[in-house]
Protein backbone atom coordinates (compact mmCIF):
# COMPACT_ATOMS: atom_id res chain seq x y z
CA UNK A 1 0.00 0.00 0.00
CA UNK A 2 1.18 3.47 -1.23
CA UNK A 3 2.10 5.87 1.58
CA UNK A 4 1.53 9.54 1.57
CA UNK A 5 4.65 11.95 1.29
CA UNK A 6 4.57 14.27 5.09
CA UNK A 7 5.01 17.45 4.28
CA UNK A 8 8.42 18.86 5.58
CA UNK A 9 6.77 22.25 7.55
CA UNK A 10 10.21 22.44 9.32
CA UNK A 11 12.25 22.68 6.64
CA UNK A 12 9.36 24.87 4.52
CA UNK A 13 9.42 27.19 7.51
CA UNK A 14 13.02 27.25 8.16
CA UNK A 15 13.39 28.34 4.55
CA UNK A 16 10.62 31.20 4.74
CA UNK A 17 12.47 32.50 7.96
CA UNK A 18 15.61 32.63 5.99
CA UNK A 19 13.68 34.51 3.17
CA UNK A 20 12.40 37.25 5.72
CA UNK A 21 15.83 37.11 7.41
CA UNK A 22 17.09 38.31 3.98
CA UNK A 23 15.05 40.78 3.29
CA UNK A 24 14.77 42.67 6.64
CA UNK A 25 18.82 42.70 5.73
CA UNK A 26 18.10 44.55 2.35
CA UNK A 27 15.77 46.65 3.66
CA UNK A 28 18.35 47.89 5.99
CA UNK A 29 20.87 48.15 3.61
CA UNK A 30 18.85 50.10 0.95
CA UNK A 31 16.24 51.93 2.71
CA UNK A 32 17.61 52.22 6.32
CA UNK A 33 14.75 50.37 7.57
CA UNK A 34 14.34 47.73 10.79
CA UNK A 35 11.11 46.00 10.23
CA UNK A 36 9.95 46.20 13.82
CA UNK A 37 7.62 43.69 16.40
CA UNK A 38 5.99 44.20 19.27
CA UNK A 39 4.19 40.95 21.07
CA UNK A 40 1.75 41.95 24.10
CA UNK A 41 1.44 39.32 26.55
CA UNK A 42 -1.47 39.94 29.59
CA UNK A 43 -0.90 37.33 32.30
CA UNK A 44 0.68 33.97 33.15
CA UNK A 45 -0.95 31.23 30.24
CA UNK A 46 2.02 28.58 30.06
CA UNK A 47 1.85 27.86 26.49
CA UNK A 48 0.90 31.60 25.66
CA UNK A 49 4.28 32.05 27.21
CA UNK A 50 5.71 29.43 25.02
CA UNK A 51 4.44 31.63 21.93
CA UNK A 52 5.60 34.79 22.80
CA UNK A 53 9.24 33.32 23.65
CA UNK A 54 9.56 32.18 20.31
CA UNK A 55 7.75 34.92 18.19
CA UNK A 56 10.71 37.08 20.03
CA UNK A 57 13.64 34.60 19.80
CA UNK A 58 12.84 34.37 15.79
CA UNK A 59 12.51 38.16 15.57
CA UNK A 60 15.45 38.90 16.67
CA UNK A 61 17.17 35.71 14.79
CA UNK A 62 15.54 37.59 11.46
CA UNK A 63 17.35 40.83 12.40
CA UNK A 64 14.14 42.61 13.32
CA UNK A 65 14.03 45.12 16.37
CA UNK A 66 11.60 43.03 18.78
CA UNK A 67 9.72 43.63 21.86
CA UNK A 68 7.78 41.91 24.11
CA UNK A 69 5.15 43.66 26.80
CA UNK A 70 4.25 41.23 29.54
CA UNK A 71 1.65 42.82 31.62
CA UNK A 72 0.29 41.40 34.77
CA UNK A 73 -3.26 39.07 35.13
CA UNK A 74 -5.09 42.11 36.38
CA UNK A 75 -4.21 44.43 33.60
CA UNK A 76 -7.18 46.57 32.69
CA UNK A 77 -8.83 47.03 29.43
CA UNK A 78 -7.91 50.63 29.73
CA UNK A 79 -4.47 49.94 30.73
CA UNK A 80 -4.41 47.18 27.33
CA UNK A 81 -5.88 49.83 25.34
CA UNK A 82 -3.59 52.42 26.70
CA UNK A 83 -0.50 50.62 25.41
CA UNK A 84 -1.72 49.31 21.76
CA UNK A 85 -2.68 53.19 21.73
CA UNK A 86 1.32 53.86 22.32
CA UNK A 87 1.95 50.84 20.21
CA UNK A 88 0.02 52.68 17.02
CA UNK A 89 2.10 55.50 17.17
CA UNK A 90 5.47 54.04 17.63
CA UNK A 91 7.09 54.62 14.20
CA UNK A 92 9.87 51.76 15.37
CA UNK A 93 6.60 49.74 15.62
CA UNK A 94 5.37 47.97 12.09
CA UNK A 95 3.52 45.07 13.21
CA UNK A 96 1.62 44.38 16.63
CA UNK A 97 0.20 41.21 18.38
CA UNK A 98 -1.96 40.86 21.36
CA UNK A 99 -1.26 37.43 22.27
CA UNK A 100 -4.72 35.42 22.56
CA UNK A 101 -6.71 34.43 24.60
CA UNK A 102 -6.73 36.92 26.76
CA UNK A 103 -7.46 36.30 30.51
CA UNK A 104 -11.49 36.81 31.74
CA UNK A 105 -12.67 40.15 31.69
CA UNK A 106 -10.78 41.47 29.25
CA UNK A 107 -12.54 41.98 25.68
CA UNK A 108 -10.55 40.70 22.88
CA UNK A 109 -12.43 42.26 20.23
CA UNK A 110 -12.41 45.62 21.23
CA UNK A 111 -8.71 45.15 21.71
CA UNK A 112 -8.00 43.88 18.16
CA UNK A 113 -10.28 46.86 16.86
CA UNK A 114 -8.17 49.36 18.55
CA UNK A 115 -4.82 47.95 16.94
CA UNK A 116 -3.83 50.35 13.74
CA UNK A 117 -4.97 47.61 10.86
CA UNK A 118 -1.73 49.02 8.74
CA UNK A 119 -0.12 47.19 12.30
CA UNK A 120 -2.59 44.39 12.77
CA UNK A 121 0.04 41.26 11.57
CA UNK A 122 -2.04 38.88 13.24
CA UNK A 123 -4.74 39.97 10.64
CA UNK A 124 -7.46 39.97 12.89
CA UNK A 125 -9.00 43.53 12.42
CA UNK A 126 -12.23 43.87 10.60
CA UNK A 127 -10.77 45.97 8.04
CA UNK A 128 -8.19 43.18 7.17
CA UNK A 129 -10.82 40.28 7.04
CA UNK A 130 -12.56 42.63 4.38
CA UNK A 131 -9.34 43.45 2.86
CA UNK A 132 -9.20 39.38 2.41
CA UNK A 133 -12.69 39.43 1.59
CA UNK A 134 -12.18 41.83 -1.48
CA UNK A 135 -9.16 40.33 -2.66
CA UNK A 136 -7.37 43.59 -1.94
CA UNK A 137 -3.88 44.09 0.08
CA UNK A 138 -4.74 42.87 3.54
CA UNK A 139 -2.33 41.18 6.40
CA UNK A 140 -3.73 37.62 6.70
CA UNK A 141 -3.82 36.02 9.78
CA UNK A 142 -0.66 33.90 9.92
CA UNK A 143 -1.83 29.69 10.55
CA UNK A 144 -4.08 30.35 7.23
CA UNK A 145 -1.26 31.78 5.62
CA UNK A 146 1.14 29.10 6.53
CA UNK A 147 -1.25 26.68 5.24
CA UNK A 148 -1.32 28.13 2.38
CA UNK A 149 2.58 28.58 1.94
CA UNK A 150 2.68 24.30 2.82
CA UNK A 151 0.35 23.81 -0.21
CA UNK A 152 2.01 25.89 -2.61
CA UNK A 153 5.37 24.73 -1.83
CA UNK A 154 4.22 20.84 -2.28
CA UNK A 155 1.74 21.04 -4.84
CA UNK A 156 2.77 24.31 -7.28
CA UNK A 157 -0.24 25.59 -8.75
CA UNK A 158 -3.78 24.98 -6.65
CA UNK A 159 -5.90 26.11 -9.38
CA UNK A 160 -8.59 24.57 -10.44
CA UNK A 161 -8.63 22.15 -7.55
CA UNK A 162 -11.07 21.29 -5.16
CA UNK A 163 -10.76 22.21 -1.41
CA UNK A 164 -12.92 21.52 1.55
CA UNK A 165 -12.33 23.18 4.83
CA UNK A 166 -13.70 21.91 7.82
CA UNK A 167 -14.17 25.21 10.27
CA UNK A 168 -15.45 28.53 9.94
CA UNK A 169 -13.65 30.08 12.16
CA UNK A 170 -12.44 33.92 11.96
CA UNK A 171 -8.71 32.74 13.25
CA UNK A 172 -8.51 29.62 11.13
CA UNK A 173 -11.85 28.24 8.33
CA UNK A 174 -12.43 31.40 7.18
CA UNK A 175 -9.24 33.17 5.62
CA UNK A 176 -8.12 29.62 4.76
CA UNK A 177 -11.02 29.03 2.79
CA UNK A 178 -10.61 32.75 1.49
CA UNK A 179 -7.24 32.11 0.13
CA UNK A 180 -8.03 28.89 -1.40
CA UNK A 181 -10.46 31.02 -3.47
CA UNK A 182 -7.72 33.34 -4.50
CA UNK A 183 -5.97 30.92 -5.66
CA UNK A 184 -8.73 29.36 -7.46
CA UNK A 185 -9.56 26.91 -5.91
CA UNK A 186 -13.01 25.38 -6.13
CA UNK A 187 -14.26 25.62 -2.19
CA UNK A 188 -16.41 24.46 0.40
CA UNK A 189 -16.62 25.49 3.73
CA UNK A 190 -18.01 22.50 5.97
CA UNK A 191 -19.03 23.31 10.09
CA UNK A 192 -20.48 21.65 12.22
CA UNK A 193 -24.41 21.52 10.79
CA UNK A 194 -22.47 20.19 7.19
CA UNK A 195 -24.76 17.01 6.42
CA UNK A 196 -23.06 14.13 5.47
CA UNK A 197 -19.49 15.50 6.53
CA UNK A 198 -17.30 12.65 5.45
CA UNK A 199 -18.79 12.78 1.73
CA UNK A 200 -18.52 16.63 1.64
CA UNK A 201 -14.61 15.72 2.90
CA UNK A 202 -14.25 13.10 0.07
CA UNK A 203 -14.90 15.58 -3.07
CA UNK A 204 -11.81 17.02 -1.40
CA UNK A 205 -8.59 17.58 -3.34
CA UNK A 206 -7.30 19.49 -0.62
CA UNK A 207 -8.82 18.54 2.65
CA UNK A 208 -8.21 21.61 5.31
CA UNK A 209 -9.11 20.46 9.27
CA UNK A 210 -9.70 23.22 11.36
CA UNK A 211 -12.12 22.04 13.94
CA UNK A 212 -10.33 20.94 17.36
CA UNK A 213 -11.81 17.99 17.54
CA UNK A 214 -8.88 15.46 18.07
CA UNK A 215 -8.70 12.43 15.19
CA UNK A 216 -12.11 13.18 13.91
CA UNK A 217 -11.15 12.43 9.89
CA UNK A 218 -11.10 9.34 9.11
CA UNK A 219 -9.16 7.56 6.69
CA UNK A 220 -12.36 6.69 4.27
CA UNK A 221 -13.60 10.56 4.56
CA UNK A 222 -9.98 11.17 2.28
CA UNK A 223 -10.23 10.89 -1.50
CA UNK A 224 -7.04 9.02 -2.25
CA UNK A 225 -4.38 10.88 -3.17
CA UNK A 226 -5.48 14.58 -1.59
CA UNK A 227 -3.48 16.57 0.21
CA UNK A 228 -4.86 16.94 4.00
CA UNK A 229 -3.63 19.95 6.01
CA UNK A 230 -4.24 19.22 9.45
CA UNK A 231 -4.67 22.45 11.75
CA UNK A 232 -5.72 20.86 14.69
CA UNK A 233 -4.17 20.92 18.17
CA UNK A 234 -5.70 19.00 20.83
CA UNK A 235 -4.21 17.30 23.74
CA UNK A 236 -4.97 13.80 24.44
CA UNK A 237 -4.20 11.46 27.10
CA UNK A 238 -1.26 8.64 26.06
CA UNK A 239 -2.71 5.81 23.89
CA UNK A 240 -1.09 3.52 26.50
CA UNK A 241 -2.95 3.26 28.89
CA UNK A 242 -0.44 2.95 31.85
CA UNK A 243 1.11 6.31 30.56
CA UNK A 244 -3.06 7.68 30.23
CA UNK A 245 -3.36 6.41 34.25
CA UNK A 246 -0.23 8.52 34.96
CA UNK A 247 -1.84 12.03 33.31
CA UNK A 248 0.47 12.15 30.65
CA UNK A 249 -1.40 13.91 27.51
CA UNK A 250 0.30 14.20 23.84
CA UNK A 251 -0.87 16.25 20.66
CA UNK A 252 -2.69 15.12 18.26
CA UNK A 253 -4.53 17.03 14.99
CA UNK A 254 -8.31 16.77 13.47
CA UNK A 255 -7.43 13.92 11.43
CA UNK A 256 -6.56 10.16 12.40
CA UNK A 257 -3.16 10.86 11.24
CA UNK A 258 -1.45 7.10 11.28
CA UNK A 259 -4.74 5.59 8.97
CA UNK A 260 -4.98 8.73 6.68
CA UNK A 261 -1.15 7.86 5.41
CA UNK A 262 -2.24 5.07 3.57
CA UNK A 263 -5.10 7.25 1.69
CA UNK A 264 -3.49 10.76 1.16
CA UNK A 265 -1.37 11.72 -1.30
CA UNK A 266 0.31 14.18 1.47
CA UNK A 267 0.07 15.12 5.00
CA UNK A 268 1.03 17.43 7.47
CA UNK A 269 1.63 16.05 11.14
CA UNK A 270 0.73 16.75 14.16
CA UNK A 271 3.06 18.08 16.52
CA UNK A 272 6.16 19.30 13.44
CA UNK A 273 3.21 20.49 11.00
CA UNK A 274 0.74 23.60 10.49
CA UNK A 275 2.36 25.03 13.76
CA UNK A 276 5.84 25.38 13.42
CA UNK A 277 4.96 28.06 10.05
CA UNK A 278 2.60 29.95 12.50
CA UNK A 279 5.71 32.38 13.30
CA UNK A 280 7.39 32.23 10.01
CA UNK A 281 4.39 34.23 8.63
CA UNK A 282 3.92 36.65 11.38
CA UNK A 283 7.69 37.85 10.30
CA UNK A 284 6.95 37.43 6.98
CA UNK A 285 3.46 39.87 7.76
CA UNK A 286 5.53 42.16 9.72
CA UNK A 287 7.89 42.78 7.13
CA UNK A 288 4.92 43.56 4.50
CA UNK A 289 3.55 45.60 7.30
CA UNK A 290 6.70 48.12 6.98
CA UNK A 291 7.23 48.57 3.34
CA UNK A 292 3.42 49.49 3.22
CA UNK A 293 3.69 51.58 6.20
CA UNK A 294 7.14 53.12 4.42
CA UNK A 295 5.61 52.85 0.81
CA UNK A 296 8.12 50.56 -0.14
CA UNK A 297 6.84 48.11 -2.71
CA UNK A 298 6.51 44.53 -2.38
P1 LIG B 1 -12.94 27.21 16.68
O1 LIG B 1 -13.44 26.45 17.85
O2 LIG B 1 -13.05 28.70 16.68
O3 LIG B 1 -13.73 26.69 15.37
C1 LIG B 1 -13.95 25.34 15.15
C2 LIG B 1 -14.75 25.15 13.90
O4 LIG B 1 -14.95 23.74 13.74
C3 LIG B 1 -16.13 25.80 13.95
O5 LIG B 1 -16.39 26.45 12.73
C4 LIG B 1 -17.08 24.62 14.17
O6 LIG B 1 -18.31 24.74 13.51
C5 LIG B 1 -16.32 23.48 13.51
N1 LIG B 1 -16.72 22.21 14.11
C6 LIG B 1 -16.76 21.90 15.42
N2 LIG B 1 -17.19 20.62 15.58
C7 LIG B 1 -17.42 20.14 14.34
C8 LIG B 1 -17.89 18.89 13.85
N3 LIG B 1 -18.21 17.89 14.65
N4 LIG B 1 -18.01 18.75 12.52
C9 LIG B 1 -17.69 19.76 11.68
N5 LIG B 1 -17.24 20.97 12.08
C10 LIG B 1 -17.13 21.15 13.40
O7 LIG B 1 -11.45 26.73 16.44
P2 LIG B 1 -10.24 27.43 15.64
O8 LIG B 1 -10.61 27.63 14.22
O9 LIG B 1 -9.71 28.57 16.40
O10 LIG B 1 -9.14 26.27 15.74
C11 LIG B 1 -9.36 25.00 15.15
C12 LIG B 1 -8.24 24.07 15.56
O11 LIG B 1 -7.01 24.59 15.06
C13 LIG B 1 -8.05 23.93 17.07
O12 LIG B 1 -7.62 22.60 17.35
C14 LIG B 1 -6.92 24.89 17.37
O13 LIG B 1 -6.17 24.51 18.52
C15 LIG B 1 -6.09 24.75 16.13
N6 LIG B 1 -5.25 25.92 15.83
C16 LIG B 1 -3.98 25.66 15.45
C17 LIG B 1 -3.12 26.67 15.13
C18 LIG B 1 -1.75 26.35 14.67
O14 LIG B 1 -0.87 27.19 14.72
N7 LIG B 1 -1.52 25.13 14.18
C19 LIG B 1 -3.54 28.08 15.24
C20 LIG B 1 -4.94 28.24 15.54
C21 LIG B 1 -5.75 27.19 15.84
P3 LIG B 1 -19.45 25.84 13.92
O15 LIG B 1 -18.95 27.13 13.38
O16 LIG B 1 -20.66 25.33 13.26
O17 LIG B 1 -19.51 25.81 15.43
Amino acid sequence: MSQAQIIDAKLIAESLREEVGREVARLKTDHGLTPGLAVVLVGEDPASQTYVRSKGEHSKAAGMHSVTHRLPDDTTQADLLALVETLNRDPAIHGILVQLPLPAGLDEKSVINAIDPAKDVDGLHPMNAGYLAQGLPALVPCTPTGCMVLLERTLGSLSGKRAVVVGRSVLVGKPVAQLLLAADCTVTIAHSRTQDLPAVCREADILVAAVGRPRMVKADWIKPGATVIDVGINRVPFDNPEQAAAGKTKLVGDVAYKEALAVAGHITPVPGGVGLMTVACLLQNTVTAAKRIAGIEA
